[in-house]
């Protein structure tokens, strides 16, 4: 995709997962009861096949929109890594949010460059190295961390597009 054609993709995206929001509901709750067998399989296929034409670089939706959550070996990684201290760092860039988690105090997130560049790419935290987790195990048990991913994440909106054909249910 031409990136005029990719950044209308990515503000239109929102609204695409809207209008498939009930239908991905039904088949995420039908993938629940019965998984198939090798899904854990197809779901690392469909990840490489996607990943393999991405370009995140083009994109940083979710680092723009959407931040990770901070476990304390995240900040203690990170915040070493910056020479900071961990409070420092803490009150520097995370706010709590309503689940009692670290996140980002601002977005787009703090860290990113305008190249769209992770500034602390080796020691991200684990929530941005694992983004937008559709090659993880008992992918059948974040079905709705996933529909959501599929307004914010152009390649999350597109497997799980793929799934409904390649996984029928
Ligand atoms: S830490 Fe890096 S990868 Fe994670 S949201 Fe920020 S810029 Fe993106
Ligand atoms: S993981 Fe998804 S949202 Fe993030 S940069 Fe890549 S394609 Fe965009």
């Amino acid at each position: 995709m031409e990136n005029e054609d990719f950044q209308k993709h990515l503000e239109q995206l929102p609204l695409l997962a809207k209008k498939k929001h009930a239908e991905n509901k039904k088949y995420f709750a039908k993938l629940k009861k019965k998984p198939p067998k090798d899904l854990d399989y197809q779901m690392q296929e469909l990840h490489q096949q996607t990943f393999a034409h991405t370009n995140c670089l083009e994109c940083a939706n979710c680092c723009k929109t959407t931040g990770p959550l901070f476990t304390s070996a995240d900040i203690t990684r990170i915040s070493k890594h910056l020479k900071m201290k961990e409070q420092q760092f803490i009150a520097t860039y995370l706010q709590i949010d309503e689940d009692n988690d670290y996140v980002l105090k601002e977005l787009p997130c703090s860290f990113l460059d305008h190249q769209n560049y992770c500034m602390i790419y080796d020691v991200r935290p684990k929530a941005c190295r694992e983004y937008p987790h559709t090659d993880r195990k008992k992918f059948h048990q974040i079905a709705s961390l996933t529909i959501k991913n599929t307004a914010i994440c152009p390649a999350a909106y597109e497997i799980v597009e793929k799934m409904k054909k390649n996984l029928p249910m």
